[in-house]
């Protein structure tokens, strides 16, 4: 029942500003962590338009860029790597559609949010955007690398 290591993806989560000033950290954290996925990486950080920019450099061309590098520096982010199998793909369906109104019920979205501007979470859209995104937020220290003590329950 084990899963082996190249089974195990690694996502990157953020609570977005929005997120963190309407008080939906613990409801979002709860929501991975009620499915059996595995915390290895949690800060409250503000972040640097520098940052920003590295993170949605893809969307650089996009006429909503200018607002959203706005958005997500404008207050504190819960940042986040949770691990497990399929977990990339897995967050993303608990997260929802990037719209919330196309968001279905049940979702983060779906249930917590209305506009694409202020959708209150991000999850990493492939392993390797997981990879890189986790690199780009947290230093190696940062994130804790642990084997549950009892039953692997959560892999
Ligand atoms: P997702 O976060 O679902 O992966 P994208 O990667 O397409 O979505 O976009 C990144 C973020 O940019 C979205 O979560 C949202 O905050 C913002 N965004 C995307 N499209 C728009 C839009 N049309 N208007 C405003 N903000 C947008
Ligand atoms: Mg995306």
């Amino acid at each position: 029942l084990v899963a082996s290591l190249e089974q195990v993806e690694q996502t990157y989560i953020m609570v977005k500003p929005d997120g963190v000033q309407r008080g939906l950290v613990g409801e979002i954290i709860s929501r991975l962590e009620r499915k059996g996925f595995k915390l290895t990486g949690l800060k409250l950080f503000q972040c640097h338009k520098e940052l920003a920019e590295e993170h949605y450099k893809d969307l650089k061309t996009k006429s909503f860029y200018p607002t959203l590098i706005d958005y997500i520096t404008s207050g504190p982010v819960v940042c986040m790597v949770w691990e497990g199998v399929g977990v990339v793909a897995s967050a993303r369906k608990l997260i929802g559609s990037t719209n919330p109104l196309q968001a279905e019920p049940g979702t983060i979205r779906g249930d917590l949010a209305v506009q694409t501007g202020r959708n209150v979470v991000h999850g990493s859209d492939s392993p390797e955007n997981g990879k890189r995104e986790t690199a780009l937020w947290f230093k190696e220290g940062e994130l804790c690398e642990w084997t549950p003590a009892q039953a692997p329950w959560l892999m």
